[in-house]
């Protein structure tokens, strides 16, 4: 099997995507707090937190953290497996399902791939939810659930092999081919990144208009 066709992005690429959501974001779905999945989904958090700020308040949506990766990619790894694929290297602590509570949360990752991580950071963010809740009187459980969406930068166009369920609001800054993505934060030489970026995008310029 060859190597995947690579496609770099800059800061400024990245920055633009999620500008280019934020309204959409800010008016269908009105987060009151990010769970980013790190470490791609901490800096789109932090940008995206930029967009929603409240003028009025000057209030800053909070930001929580969690670890999540995919099994395969951690060799010898002695962190807690769960679901066969996706282990938690970080997760909400303490009291996850009190932290969510009442709360409208914007699940944030760099990329959705194959939708495994997605999937399990929902399901596992809903079951702490759902045990906070059986501490509540029933009547109040329904006002109290938490609500639940999901930001990427790219999706990758491609047959999923997770699943959200469809009345979880879905945000994509960007759809992209099934290409292998190289997001500026994980280069260490940042000029060559970006020139090498410019480059990209000047060749691919040219053969749009050779066609
Ligand atoms: P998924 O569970 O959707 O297959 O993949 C989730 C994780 O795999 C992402 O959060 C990311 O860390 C990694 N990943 C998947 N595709 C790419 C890619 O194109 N580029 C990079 N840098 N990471 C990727």
């Amino acid at each position: 099997m060859g190597e995947p066709e690579h496609v770099r992005s800059t800061y400024n690429d990245i920055h633009n995507i999620i500008r280019g959501t934020s309204d959409k974001i800010a008016s269908e779905f009105k987060p009151d707090m990010f769970i980013a999945i790190g470490g791609g989904g901490f800096f789109p958090a932090r940008v995206l937190r930029t967009f929603l700020k409240d003028p009025s308040t000057k209030t800053n949506i909070p930001i929580q953290a969690i670890g999540l990766s995919l099994y395969e990619s951690l060799p010898g790894t002695t962190v807690e497996q769960l679901n066969g694929e996706v282990v938690r290297t970080q997760w909400l602590e303490p009291d996850p399902g009190k932290r969510l509570l009442g709360r409208r949360a914007l699940i944030v990752d760099e990329v959705d791939d194959t939708r495994k991580t997605l999937q399990y950071a929902l399901n596992e963010l809903q079951k702490d939810v759902e045990a906070e809740l059986q501490l509540l009187p029933e009547s109040e459980r329904d006002s109290k659930r938490t609500k639940f969406a999901v930001f990427v930068v790219h999706n990758k166009l491609k047959p999923k092999l997770g699943k959200l369920p469809p009345n979880i609001p879905y945000f994509a800054g960007a759809e992209v081919e099934d290409v292998w993505l190289d997001y500026p934060w994980e280069v260490i030489d940042i000029e060559e990144h970006d020139r090498l970026a410019k480059e990209d995008k000047e060749r691919k310029n040219i053969t749009v208009e050779e066609h």
